[in-house]
């Protein structure tokens, strides 16, 4: 029997094994199993080129549990090794890997987790003894077992073992115990193994039995060894296709389509990434690719090692070229992960681009469930964007698709403005804004559909890439407005005239007293009174409220303007019916405040005259009491102004109307609109 001390010069590694890689305990038999797997197909290989002679027979790797004993055990039907081998392996390799890594790493705990190649030893993060019972599959070697108990020292000593493989025995310390359970490994080999290449037998298959379920003798594998990724794409069909993804996800909706990516050089990669259909909500949607290297699991969120929206997709992505074990940070800077991305990111774009060019109606049957993926990943990849533009589609309300190039086309002529700048108008509800749409079709106008979730990010994101273009919302402006022309119209109301109609207009409605009045020369067929809301505001306070950190427009309350048509026959009736009921008291007030101003413009010329250290208090006074009357006296006739703006019933129907005509007429407001709408007929 040889005994010996393992040449680590720290103490004890054990305790520093245990405590920092305390959250991914549950790898050591991810790395166990793997390492059962490589020694299964360095046989395999063997046995195939003639090196090794005998039978390769069964190889399935068993994993028992044994409660009572608190064992856990992996057995392999591989290589094995000899005494030699175990002490190179097990002893000297592995060990002195750590301690060199301790020495680098002494000061910098954090980075621990980051490097440490686990392997073999993460066995001892729920283990307090470890044995391994091995024989190599060279011809007369004989079986050995290593001990190890959690401290440097261990002892290799001869034993019994049948044929060749290896036998590695955990003792589950008492932290440790969860994993004695069955459903937990069952678990862990369902996460970690289920697509490994070797077939992985946990106990055995059950099945029902008058009444009861009773195992049967056969083993229960929980892998399958050949996943569709492995495959040729040849040798598979949509229909292979579509149930690998029902493997990787039992529920859901059924994808759109798939990319089989196999790449040799200059890295490895093989995978299957599906599109899922993706209507709103992306948040949710992320994070369901799973990454494998060597059909290994490793890990299934793998934001920062793909492009953040191709995280959205679904599917499998296996690479050796990935490094397994270490830490996120590390991964998202290291090279061949950044290659890989890249190639992802350009495969994704070929793809599309394939079915957009051999198959358009297809392509504008899936743009519903698509634009969100796409858009997401032109805002935020630029490589994306100068491929996927080509082919992006927008459609208007009328439900056509037109790609960014022919729609330029269809506008450019009507929708150029007199600054040569191109309007897209667009809507982003098309119930709510209906009469706004209606207005725009009937000038000749076309109206884009952006209804979602990205929308606002792509039209400014659009607005810094196309020529030399603007987005506006069919309801931020009146029509004429909208898009800018050169002809002007005369008004048809007297200046002073729209000063008073717009004291007139300063409706108070509930909750919302924020309107800006103003007036436009407008056609007098069109509306006497609109609602419009600034394109510049309300794009702020969307984005905010996407949670694109421009708080400050957040808090802001929603501006509106109400726009009224000077050329129009009903301002111009209420403003004779003013004149008619109110231009006694009017005019009484305009002589008063002319008299008023007069006489504070005299005194302020007077001052003026003076040093300011030269007036007397008297004469100070005197000029603030003749402002002060003349406040009140504007405030007064603003008074007369507004109070009959809010009894003229004229006038609050108009506003009503317009409130309704943009789904801002409710409840109370609604009905009393209604109400009056009846004692007006
Ligand atoms: P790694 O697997 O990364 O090389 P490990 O510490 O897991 O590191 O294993 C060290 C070495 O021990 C392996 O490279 C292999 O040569 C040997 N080994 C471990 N497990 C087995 C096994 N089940 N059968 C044969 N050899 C093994």
């Amino acid at each position: 029997m040889q005994t010996g001390k393992i040449g680590v010069t720290t103490e004890n590694i054990f305790p520093i094994i245990k405590k920092f890689l305390y959250s991914d305990h549950e790898i050591f038999l991810r790395e166990l199993i793997s390492n059962a797997v490589d020694a299964t197909q360095k046989l395999k290989t063997m046995a195939s080129v003639g090196d090794y002679k005998g039978e390769a027979g069964n190889t399935t790797i068993y994993v028992s549990l044994d409660k009572k004993k608190k064992t856990i055990k992996v057995s392999d039907q591989g290589i094995g090794m000899t005494a030699e081998e175990l002490d190179k392996y097990l002893n000297q390799i592995a060990f002195s890997s750590a301690n060199d890594f301790l020495d680098k790493y002494k000061d910098q705990a954090n980075s621990i987790i980051g490097h440490f190649g686990l392997g073999f030893y993460s066995s001892f993060m729920v283990s307090d003894k470890v044995e391994v019972v091995t024989k190599s599959w060279q011809e007369g070697a004989k079986a050995v077992k290593w001990t190890c108990d959690g401290s440097p020292e261990y002892s290799i000593e001869d034993s019994e073992r049948e044929s060749r493989g290896t036998d590695v025995i955990l003792h589950i310390d008492k932290e440790s115990k969860d994993f004695l359970e069955e459903d937990k490994i069952e678990q862990l080999l369902r996460k970690y193994c289920k697509f490994l290449p070797v077939e992985i037998a946990f106990g055995k298959e059950k099945e029902w039995k008058d009444g009861k379920m009773v195992e049967t003798g056969k083993d229960k594998i929980i892998n399958n060894t050949k996943p569709a990724w492995t495959l040729k794409p040849s040798d598979l069909k949509d229909e292979d296709y579509q149930k690998f993804y029902r493997e990787l996800y039992p529920s859901g909706d059924e994808p759109l389509f798939n990319i089989h990516l196999n790449v040799d050089y200059p890295f490895k990669l093989t995978g299957i990434l599906y599109f899922p259909k993706i209507k709103s909500n992306i948040e949710i949607q992320k994070n369901k690719i799973q990454l494998y290297s060597n059909q290994v699991f490793v890990t299934d969120s793998v934001e920062g090692i793909v492009p953040e929206f191709l995280t959205l997709l679904h599917g499998v992505l296996d690479s050796p070229d990935i490094p397994l074990n270490v830490s996120r940070s590390y991964l998202q800077s290291d090279s061949n992960v950044k290659k890989i991305s890249s190639h992802i990111t350009k495969k994704v774009a070929d793809r599309l681009n394939d079915i957009f060019k051999n198959n358009r109606e297809e392509f504008e049957k899936k743009w519903d469930n698509l634009k969100l993926f796409i858009e997401y990943g032109m805002i935020t990849e630029e490589k994306f964007y100068e491929k996927v533009s080509k082919f992006a589609l927008l459609k208007n309300t009328d439900d056509k698709c037109f790609t960014y190039e022919e729609y330029e086309k269809l506008v450019k002529e009507n929708q150029t403005d007199k600054n040569k700048t191109l309007i897209y108008l667009y809507s982003t509800n098309k119930t709510d804004q209906y009469a706004y749409i209606e207005k725009a079709k009937a000038r000749g106008y076309d109206v884009l559909n952006l209804d979602g979730q990205l929308d606002v990010h792509l039209i400014n994101h659009l607005e810094t890439k196309l020529k030399e273009c603007r987005f506006v919302r069919v309801d931020s402006d009146i029509i004429d407005k909208l898009i800018q022309k050169d002809e002007t119209r005369e008004s048809k109301l007297a200046a002073e005239k729209q000063d008073d109609l717009k004291s007139v207009f300063t409706v108070k409605t509930k909750g919302k007293d924020f309107y800006n009045v103003t007036f436009e020369n407008l056609d007098e067929n069109e509306s006497p009174v609109t609602i419009t809301q600034s394109e510049f505001m309300r794009r702020m306070k969307d984005m905010s409220q996407m949670g694109g950190g421009m708080n400050f427009y957040g808090e802001l309350p929603d501006s509106y303007n109400l726009v009224l048509n000077s050329n129009h026959k009903l301002i111009h009736k209420i403003s004779e019916d003013l004149g008619a009921e109110k231009g006694a008291e009017l005019s009484a007030n305009d002589k008063e405040r002319k008299r008023l101003k007069e006489e504070v413009e005299f005194m302020e010329k007077e001052h003026s005259k003076k040093k300011p250290e030269e007036l007397s208090q008297m004469e100070k006074d005197d000029l603030e009491k003749l402002r002060k009357e003349l406040e009140s006296i504007e405030n007064s006739r603003k008074d007369i102004l507004e109070s009959y703006g809010a009894e003229n019933r004229t006038v609050r129907q108009l506003v009503d109307l317009a409130l309704l005509a943009n789904n801002m007429l409710r409840g109370e407001e609604l009905s009393a609109f209604v109400k009056r709408s009846v004692e007006l007929m």
